[in-house]
C-alpha cells in the first residue's frame, strides 16, 4: 500500500508516519516528489491495518497499490529507479549499451571483442558463460573459465560484465565475478532463480520471457524486488509471433508501457529480438525513440567463426558505425551515456 502525505506536510510528521510503521515491522519506501511525499509499505496488509495511518497528522490517503506486482510498480515509487554499474548508471536519464559476444569462447576473443565495443563506446561488455542452448548438442559454454576470461576483460578494460545465470547452484560462482547478473528469457518463470538472484547485492538484468505478457514479466520483476533486491533492469528482446522472416518480434510498445507501469529501467536487445544483423540498427534507433534506457547488442570479432549466434552478432567496425548513430540520438531525446 501507499501513504499519500498531504503537500507541505513537515519532516516530522512524515517521520512519525515511517517510525510508526516500523514500530509494526514492516519497511517503507520514501519517494520525495516535486509537491508531495509518498510513503511506500513494503509488508503484510493485515499487519499494516493495526496503525490508523488516516489519521495521522499529515497524511493525505492511504491507498492499495491495485497492480498484482507492488515493489516494482510506478504507484508503489513513482520516480525512476537508477542503477550504479561500476562508473556507469542506468535509469532516468541515463543511458547503457551493454555490447559482447553470444557467448565467450576463448581469452583472446573476448579480449579483442572487450576492446573493440569499449572503443566504439560501450559502456558495458556482455558474454555468455553459461548458455541456455536449445539443443543439448551445441555448445554449452565455458562455465567458470569463462567467467574468470570476463573477469579479465574487466581488469582489461574498465568495462563492468553482464553474464548469464541459469542454474540456482550457480549463483554465488556468477554473483562471484560479474557485476550484472543476466536471467534470461528461458528462465524468466523460474521463480527459484529469481528468488536466489534477488537474494544477491548485484543488480538483476532480466530478460522478458518469449511468450510471456508484459504483466508475467513484471511478476517476474517483483519475485527478485521481493527477495530483497531492487536493483533490476528489464529487458525487452522479442516475443514470439506468427512473423518468420525474424527470430522474434520486437515488442516495441512494451518499452513505454512498461515505462509506464514500473520505474525500473528498460533496455532492448534488438539482436535477439530479429536474429539479424540488419535489423540491429534501424530497431536500435527505434528502442531510443521509444524511451528505452539502454540496449544490448551482440558483437563478434569475426561473426563467421562464432560458436553461437553469428548470424546476428555485428563485427566490431559495423557496430563503431551503428554506434555513432546510437550516441547522437541518445543526446538528442536528452539522455546521457557518460556519468558527469
Ligand atoms: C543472451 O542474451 O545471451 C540470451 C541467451 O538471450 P535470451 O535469453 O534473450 O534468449
Ligand atoms: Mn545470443
Amino acid at each position: 500500500m501507499i501513504v499519500v502525505m498531504k503537500e507541505g506536510a513537515s519532516q516530522k510528521e512524515i517521520e512519525h508516519v515511517i517510525d510508526k510503521l516500523k514500530e509494526v515491522g514492516v519497511d517503507t519506501h520514501v519517494s520525495e516528489g516535486k509537491y508531495r511525499t509518498i510513503i511506500g509499505v513494503i509488508g503484510e496488509e493485515d499487519v499494516v491495518a493495526v496503525v490508523p495511518l488516516e489519521v495521522f497528522p499529515g497524511v493525505e490517503k492511504v491507498m492499495p497499490v491495485l497492480k498484482p506486482y507492488k515493489l516494482v510498480s510506478r504507484e508503489f515509487k513513482p520516480e525512476d529507479t537508477i542503477i550504479k554499474i561500476g562508473d556507469s548508471l542506468i535509469g532516468g536519464d541515463y543511458f547503457v549499451v551493454i555490447a559482447g559476444p553470444c557467448s565467450v569462447e576463448s581469452e583472446e576473443q573476448v579480449l579483442a571483442t572487450a576492446e573493440a565495443v569499449k572503443d566504439a563506446g560501450a559502456t558495458m561488455l556482455r558474454g555468455g558463460a553459461f548458455k541456455p542452448r536449445s539443443s543439448p548438442y551445441s555448445f554449452q559454454g565455458l562455465g567458470e573459465e569463462g567467467l574468470k576470461i570476463l573477469a579479465k576483460a574487466r581488469d582489461v578494460t574498465g568495462l563492468p560484465i553482464a553474464t548469464e545465470v541459469m542454474d540456482t547452484r550457480d549463483v554465488a560462482l556468477v554473483a562471484k565475478y560479474a557485476d550484472v547478473l543476466q536471467v534470461g528469457a528461458r528462465n524468466m518463470q523460474n521463480f527459484q532463480l529469481l528468488t536466489e538472484v534477488g537474494k544477491q547485492h548485484k543488480p538483476v538484468l532480466l530478460k522478458r520471457g518469449f511468450s510471456s505478457t508484459i504483466e508475467e514479466f513484471l511478476m517476474a520483476a517483483e519475485y527478485v524486488a521481493k527477495a530483497g533486491n531492487k536493483n533490476i533492469i528489464l529487458c525487452e528482446r522479442g516475443i514470439r509471433t506468427f512473423e518468420t522472416y525474424t527470430r522474434n518480434t520486437l515488442d516495441i510498445s512494451a518499452i513505454p508501457l512498461i515505462k509506464s507501469l514500473s520505474h525500473l529501467p528498460i533496455i532492448v536487445d534488438p539482436s535477439h529480438a530479429t536474429g539479424r544483423i540488419d535489423l540491429v540498427e534501424p530497431l536500435s534507433l527505434a528502442a531510443i525513440a521509444a524511451g528505452a534506457n539502454g540496449l544490448m547488442i551482440e558483437v563478434h570479432r569475426n561473426p563467421e567463426e562464432a560458436l553461437c549466434d553469428g548470424s546476428q552478432s555485428l563485427t566490431p567496425a559495423s557496430f563503431a558505425e551503428i554506434m555513432k548513430k546510437i550516441s547522437s540520438l541518445v543526446n538528442t531525446f536528452g539522455k546521457k551515456m557518460k556519468v558527469d
